[in-house]
């Protein structure tokens, strides 16, 4: 491709990318194809000629758009969200063409000095105090198994680096039974083992009972284990359920126990000084994540990893062969040491981007929004007596679930997870759903870029409509 047709078809693509956004809400939410159907269009070999641009953005608008799942429409209430924001898409075109690979200062000093400021900021933003360094990371799962593979470390003095998994006793993980599946995943794969995480038990609110934690360290000394890493969630996946960072952090100092937080994508509430309540007891934390591809408006994929002592993860993750010395080594961040590849994208300057368009004031206003909008809608199911909400609104999940009278509860299952099929197979909304206590939860997220009240009030009045004709 020459320069000249690379300006025409990027012209043509923006042009493409603009509308994309602006008609967003016309495509079906949920992706409405079936397995193997993309496959089986594309062709089983790749082509000898090359091809022209405009042949593949032909087969891409009727190929590939019919298996897009939009999660940028604001009708999108499933899971947690990946949001991006147009100032984030612009910065991921500007990194997209530098396509710089920044696994060290030298590789490009900018992408490091960005980075070491993005963190600064919004380590402020979310209230960490001042003596926390961040990095960022890809995703909150690789973030979680590099603050396990640190505590590991620190826990048997850097021998597991050294002489490997069982060369120091049967290291031990706590979370709450309501942590994220990525927390069981690290101690998989880090060699402390699943048998290894014991997951606490939740009070009602379904956060973290720190007196069960206490109880299970307890127990595990006197078989003579040895308690390394305590993950206290902030905003659990199910129900958004935050646990209690200063009890929990008392327990964790008591017994020289690691206190990693994982906040993926509660964090961003942080930034909002009501929600300061969720991390009180922060001196206590060793490490800390939220994600801004979550809930801040930035492209996936974008971790941010606070760290009280880097130089513990920095011994733990440095390697230094010669093809990759250079002459500022130690008086720079080369940020290949701070976790799992080598290789590094340029990620700071979609945040910088994003920030900087939003400003704080707009970051907050938007979050705060969203919560609101969370708050209006438990309003809404709250009034309807065969409607049920089924854990605390915390942030901006409602979790609720149809409940005429009469089913048992085995029947109120399958007609709750009918609704949810129903929904999402109408490509009007996407809902994705849980279990609370057993029963089928239906899961709302109000947290997509765009979403406004009248989006939610228009998929409330839908879920309403479609939940009683499928009870009838
Ligand atoms: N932690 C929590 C609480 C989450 O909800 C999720 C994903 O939703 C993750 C971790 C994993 O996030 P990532 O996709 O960034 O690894």
């Amino acid at each position: 491709m020459t320069p000249d047709e690379f300006r025409k078809h990027a012209h043509e693509l923006v042009d493409w990318m603009a509308g994309y956004l602006e008609n967003i809400e016309k495509y079906p939410v949920r992706s409405q194809v079936t397995p193997g159907e993309i496959f089986k269009q594309i062709p089983d070999k790749a082509p000898s000629d090359p091809q022209p641009f405009g042949q593949l953005m032909k087969d891409f608008d009727e190929i590939i758009m019919p298996g897009i799942t939009h999660w940028q429409n604001p009708n999108f209430f499933a899971y947690f969200p990946a949001n991006s924001s147009p100032p984030s898409i612009l910065a991921e075109m500007i990194t997209a063409t530098l396509s710089a690979q920044c696994m060290n200062w030298e590789t490009s000093p900018a992408a490091a000095e960005l980075e070491e400021k993005m963190m600064i900021w919004l380590r402020d933003l979310i209230g960490l105090p001042d003596y926390f360094e961040g990095v960022i990371q890809d995703s909150a799962s690789t973030a979680t198994l590099a603050a396990i593979i640190t505590a590991r470390e620190k826990t048997t003095d850097f021998s597991v680096n050294n002489n490997g998994a069982g060369s120091a006793g049967t290291l031990r993980v706590y979370s709450s039974e309501q942590a994220h599946s990525s927390v069981e995943k690290a101690v998989k794969i880090c060699g402390i083992g699943k048998n290894n995480l014991v997951k606490i038990p939740v009070k009602d609110d379904f956060s973290m009972d720190p007196t069960g934690l206490e109880d299970a360290i307890e127990k595990d000394r006197k078989k003579g284990y040895l308690p390394c890493c305590v993950v206290a969630t902030v905003g659990t996946t199910g129900t958004t359920a935050v646990d209690p960072i200063r009890s929990v952090g008392e327990v964790c100092r008591r017994n020289n126990v690691w206190l990693h937080v994982d906040a993926a994508m509660a964090g961003t509430a942080l930034i909002l000084p009501e929600y300061q309540w969720m991390i009180d007891g922060k001196e206590y934390i060793d490490s800390f994540l939220f994600n801004p591809h979550k809930w801040m408006f930035t492209n996936f994929d974008c971790t941010a990893f606070f760290i009280k002592d880097p130089d513990r993860l920095i011994r733990t993750f440095g390697i230094l062969p010669e093809y990759l010395k250079t002459r500022t080594r130690g008086k720079v961040n080369d940020y290949r040491d701070w976790g799992i590849p080598l290789g590094r994208r340029f990620r700071a300057l979609k945040l910088w981007s994003v920030i900087r368009s939003y400003g704080v004031d707009g970051l907050r206003e938007k979050v705060r929004n969203h919560i609101l909008f969370a708050s209006r809608l438990r309003g809404m199911i709250l009034k309807e007596p065969d409607f049920e909400i089924l854990a605390p609104v915390v942030i901006n999940v409602v979790c609720f679930r149809y409940k005429p009278a009469g089913p048992d509860e085995n029947k109120l299952n399958s007609i709750n997870e009918k609704l949810n099929h129903f929904l999402n197979d109408s490509g009007r909304i996407y809902l994705s759903h849980t279990t609370v206590n057993g029963k089928y939860t239906l899961r709302m997220v109000t947290g997509q870029t765009n979403v406004t009240l009248n989006h939610v009030e228009k998929a409330w009045e839908f879920i309403n409509e479609t939940a009683r004709k499928l009870g009838n």
